[in-house]
């Protein structure tokens, strides 16, 4: 069983577009670790930063009045559904890096993902999008688990169709997030180049200058 580990760093941090670059919400998910390859810092500090994530990762609905006011009023709640969705995450990070290094799945972490992934079919309400049936889950039938039950839900069915050679870990320093590679050339090295890619250019620029 995987717990979410104590030692992580948590850090107050206001999310912006940038940090969505994984190419797929359940990777961008496990990215709200930064740094995993050093000193990995946890970005979500509180339940209300998890909605905050959730808007901006246009989970549906965008805005969830609901859940904040639920959480506001269940605080205690609130944070067992954060440190929940923590272990799913953490869960969902030892799948997918396995997987892009072409490893097994660690069974700790299917066991895990396979918990999440039931308690969201118990919640799941079919929902018709354009005339095609799929398996949802709400803010009404999830309650606080919902950013859980619909990360789980997603990552089942992106696990489904992995185009493994694409997922990647970023060869950033102090990154180490997921991706995936969307690029013709299918080489991409970094989350993303504006930030990672550039960095690392400067630095290997500079170590090149010394003499
Ligand atoms: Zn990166």
């Amino acid at each position: 069983m995987i717990e979410y580990p104590g030692h992580m760093e948590v850090r107050a941090h206001e999310f912006r577009s940038q940090d969505l670059v994984a190419g797929d919400v359940v990777l961008d998910f496990v990215n709200t670790v930064t740094a995993r390859d050093t000193e990995p810092i946890d970005w979500l500090d509180s339940y209300a930063t998890l909605l905050t994530w959730a808007r901006l990762a246009e989970l549906p609905p965008a805005a969830s009045p609901v859940l904040a006011a639920e959480a506001h009023a269940h605080p205690r709640r609130a944070a067992r559904a954060l440190a929940d969705a923590k272990v799913l995450r953490e869960a969902l990070w030892g799948l997918f890096t396995a997987l892009s290094e072409g490893s097994a799945p660690p069974p700790e972490a299917v066991a895990r993902l396979t918990d999440s992934w039931r308690s969201a079919a118990a919640a799941v309400v079919l929902t018709d999008l354009a005339g095609r049936l799929e398996p949802t889950v709400t803010p009404e039938t999830s309650g606080l688990a919902y950013p859980e039950h619909y990360v789980a839900l997603r990552a089942v069915r992106l696990l489904e169709n992995l185009p493994s050679p694409r997922l990647r870990v970023c060869g950033g320093r102090h990154c180490g997030w997921l991706f995936l590679d969307s690029s013709k050339a299918g080489r991409r090295r970094w989350c993303d180049m504006a930030t990672c890619g550039n960095a690392e250019k400067t630095r290997r620029h500079r170590s090149a200058d010394r003499p």
